[in-house]
């Protein structure tokens, strides 16, 4: 298992394009990765600038509250990627010390394709910068070292390609530096990333570390690093062509402009006229059982 975390955090460090030396499995879903992330950085009582494209961008907002930040939220134009320049102005004016963004906010299918020009604005201003990179991570760019960012994370089920519930955490020595300075307890234990770096780093124990999961999380890092990045950009970028292309050639729209889109997560307009009941599909099978069943068709 030792050799099998040694491999695990080499074969991070290519995909998040890093050297850094904190790269942490989470045992939990992508939302835990999202929430370590904030449970580190952001101390209570300080600032955060959350850019919300969405919902999985307002729950790192959400996440941030909960530890008591200050929290501001720059809500971007629906259909549209955040622009550097008003980030900037937001960071100038606010001076938070947490920004957390989204690469691809899955629920509007919108890319905030300027990481690299924010980062580098944040970074003027002392703020550390939180990526959620759930649904993008290996099927499009994203250079952790090269464009600044002090915590990546990814679950496992969307960009990676491998099963839910374990995930993975970068963060960049500046992000470090930040969480040994800490004199407070974090009231987390589980996400606590000095208590995990014990097992990563320090063969020590923590919890017990979803074994199956992390050999999972391998066998997904393994077939990135096999396939190389390049190759996989070019083949999902090609693929998503491919899909949008033949969805417009049924008549159907594509929710999100070519400028903005999220490759990874196609958005379509429903078609005038058609109404979705989530419920109309489901039914109640009665059984003769002490406790009734209720059974959804799939
Ligand atoms: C799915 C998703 C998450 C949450 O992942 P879970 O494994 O469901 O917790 C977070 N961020 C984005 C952008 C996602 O698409």
């Amino acid at each position: 298992m030792a050799q099998i975390i040694e491999q695990v955090k080499l074969m991070t460090r290519y995909v998040f394009q890093t050297e850094t030396g904190h790269i942490l499995g989470v045992a939990g879903p992508g939302f835990a990765a999202m929430e370590m992330a904030v449970a580190n950085l952001v101390v209570p009582g300080s600032k955060v600038l959350s850019v919300c494209n969405g919902f999985f961008s307002n729950r790192l907002a959400e996440m941030a509250e909960r530890v008591e930040a200050n929290v501001l939220r720059l809500v971007v134009e629906e259909g549209q990627s955040a622009e550097p320049e008003v980030v900037a102005d937001y960071i100038a004016q606010h001076q938070p010390q947490v920004l957390t963004i989204v690469q691809g906010e899955t629920s509007s299918t919108v890319c905030n394709t300027n990481l690299a020009a924010i980062a580098a604005a944040a970074k003027e201003h002392d703020c550390l910068v939180i990526v959620d990179a759930v649904c993008t991570l290996s099927t499009m760019e994203c250079d952790m070292d090269e464009w600044g960012i002090d915590a990546v994370i990814t679950g496992g089920q969307k960009g990676l390609s491998c099963i839910p519930g374990v995930s993975l955490i970068g963060f960049s020595n500046r992000a470090w530096q930040h969480i040994e300075s800490r004199s407070d307890q974090l009231r987390h234990w589980c996400l606590d990333a000095k208590l995990a770096d014990q097992f990563w780093y320090k063969k020590a124990y923590h919890y017990t570390a979803p074994v199956s999961g992390i050999l999972a999380i391998h066998e997904a890092l393994r077939l990135v690093c096999t396939e190389t990045l390049k190759v996989r950009f070019d083949r999902h970028l090609r693929s998503s062509k491919a899909l949008q292309e033949g969805i417009e050639a049924m008549g159907l729209s594509l929710h999100v402009k070519p400028i903005a889109r999220l490759n990874s997560v196609v958005g379509i307009n429903l078609p005038m006229g058609l109404k979705v009941n989530n419920y109309s599909a489901r039914c109640l099978i009665a059984t003769k059982l002490k406790y009734p069943v209720r059974l959804v068709p799939i």
